[in-house]
């Protein structure tokens, strides 16, 4: 583990760089979760124009390869985006144009098992958000059953409803006791359910104690699972000592690690897709809208930025690669 006191001196790909699209995908979602937003189940935003973002993403592919970039992560979150229609075409499209992408999906698991077993392939990761008001436990646990063993990331990321705190940490033992394979992410929640939102205070010293100690929880049967392959999408932190660690944003923000001001970050590796469509690079507010998924013509740009903000503010944008520069300052606050 490296020492807290050793500066964070950048932010790298773990192998050769590689562009991420973020797409939330619509507002359209089964659920209504007291602690969500109708901007994200309204159903304001079908976005069903498949063939017209097939175009698009086309356009954008290509346009990355031309700047270098081989290897490709692409992540969906909604709404819920296994209800959203154009969901399969289009990963099926990535899969015909890109070699070995990964592709990663943020449900809540409220699909059948024979959904899955019919698109699973489609998917490297699958991040399961578990909402303790709407979850079919016995679905959700009946599908990561079957997902354990044939994707090499799947993630049951726990919301931690203040009032049903008991009953979440319930589900989760009975998720250590039913899976070989678990990775179970304890998510405190956010007072809106929205790109830098404030983070919900619990109040009850049990819960924030809870919280402070459990931030996940892991088991892993290696030689039971079938890994997929896809190209490598990870990042590094390098540490000023020359320590690399394999990122994870959760812990730099725990750690108070994220604040990134003057340093040069590579922002145009990155493309957030709203629910609109429209295309911004990272998701703060140093990125600039460069068009929508519905407009062929968007041009990406290729420069990186230095970063003016005095917080990075979620793991998407943590985790665009960065370098400290001899302006920027520490990376502790
Ligand atoms: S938190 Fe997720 S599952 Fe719950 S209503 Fe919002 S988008 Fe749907
Ligand atoms: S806040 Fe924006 S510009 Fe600054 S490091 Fe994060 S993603 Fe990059």
């Amino acid at each position: 583990m490296n020492s807290s006191e050793v500066s964070l001196v950048a932010i790298r790909p773990a192998e050769k760089k590689f562009a991420n699209i973020v797409w939330q995908v619509s507002d359209v979602c089964n659920y209504r979760c007291s602690y969500c937003n109708r901007g994200n189940w309204g159903g304001q935003q079908p976005n069903l124009d498949t063939k017209t973002y097939i175009k698009t993403l086309k356009s954008l592919l290509s346009q990355f390869k031309e700047q270098g970039y081989e290897a490709f992560k692409i992540f969906f979150s909604g709404g819920e985006p296994t209800y959203w229609k154009p969901l399969v075409e289009i990963c099926e499209f990535l899969h015909s144009v890109l070699d070995r992408p990964l592709i990663a999906i943020n449900t809540n698991m409220s699909r059948s098992l024979n959904w899955w077993e019919t698109h699973h392939h489609l998917f490297r990761d699958v991040v399961a958000s578990f909402h303790i008001e709407s979850a079919n436990q016995d679905n959700y646990l009946r599908n990561i059953k079957y997902l354990q063993c044939r994707l090499p990331y799947v993630a049951c990321r726990l919301l931690m409803h203040d009032e049903r705190f008991e009953e979440v940490v319930k589900f989760s033992e009975r998720i250590k006791v039913e899976l070989d394979n678990y990775l179970i992410e304890y998510a405190a929640l956010f007072d809106d359910l929205l790109p830098h939102s404030p983070m919900h205070i619990y109040k009850e010293k049990w819960k924030a104690d809870f919280l402070e100690t459990h931030s996940y929880e892991s088991q892993r049967n290696l030689d039971f699972c079938m890994i997929k392959d896809a190209k490598s999408a990870a990042c590094l932190e390098v540490y000023a000592d020359g320590n690399v660690e394999v990122l994870n944003a959760t812990r730099l923000i725990s750690q108070n690690r994220n604040h990134f001001k003057g340093w040069s970050c590579s922002i145009n590796d990155s493309i957030f897709i709203n629910t609109s469509g429209n295309i911004r690079l990272a998701s703060c507010n140093a990125g600039q809208i460069i068009g929508n998924i519905a407009d062929e013509n968007v041009k990406l740009l290729n420069q990186p930025v230095i970063c003016p903000l005095e917080v990075c503010g979620c793991g998407t944008d943590i985790s665009i690669p960065k370098i400290r520069t001899n302006k920027s300052g520490g990376d502790r606050a």
